[in-house]
């Protein structure tokens, strides 16, 4: 099977057998490709497109950590966009109904990639993915808020320089600009 057919079928059982109240509707749906915004990065669940995000880096991955790879990424829609207790907890839940299918080699994969993310907490690299969100946020709940002071938050936020969020981010303005118009849209 080609590697898009094995993320969209993994993608299918993901979501039925992981997550079944989660998208009943079927919105949404996985991509394999790079959003330019996360260049770089080897998954991006995206909320506001309903959109998972695989980049073609990835092609060498195992089915099985593959499967833990777009599970990681659904619970950030499902729990949180970080990597905190929250989405923490998610994740374990996961891995609990994965050994309870008797699919141990799933169970622990998706333990480790949970550990490894939590532990490596505030030292990990700062990620695209929880940059945007969190100013794609910021700028949803204040819309009365300028971009200078939603930067300046979310800078404070990630214990970064202003300079070097903005430099390390292009796509900072364009997320802001999404967050408010989806708000003006509710
Ligand atoms: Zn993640």
């Amino acid at each position: 099977m080609s590697f898009e057919g094995r993320v969209r079928s993994f993608f299918q059982i993901a979501r039925s057998v992981f997550f079944p109240k989660w998208d009943p509707c079927r919105r949404w749906t996985v991509v394999v490709g790079e959003r330019q915004k996360s260049e770089g990065e080897t998954g991006y669940c995206c909320s506001r497109e309903k959109i998972v995000y695989i980049s073609p880096q990835a092609t060498g991955m195992t089915d099985v950590g593959l499967q833990a790879f777009l599970i990681h990424e659904i619970c950030h829609d499902v729990a949180a966009a970080f990597h905190n207790r929250k989405w923490l907890r998610r994740m374990q839940r996961a891995a609990e109904k994965a050994r309870g299918l008797g699919m141990e080699s799933l169970a622990s994969s998706i333990e480790d990639d949970a550990f490894s993310c939590v532990r490596a907490g505030c030292y990990l690299p700062l990620s695209a993915c929880e940059v945007y969100e969190f100013v794609g946020e910021k700028a949803f709940a204040n819309p009365d808020w300028t971009d200078e002071r939603i930067i300046q938050d979310s800078a404070e936020y990630f214990g970064v320089r202003r300079a070097s969020l903005v430099r390390r981010f292009p796509g900072l303005g364009e997320e802001i600009a999404e967050g408010r118009a989806e708000r003006r849209r509710e």
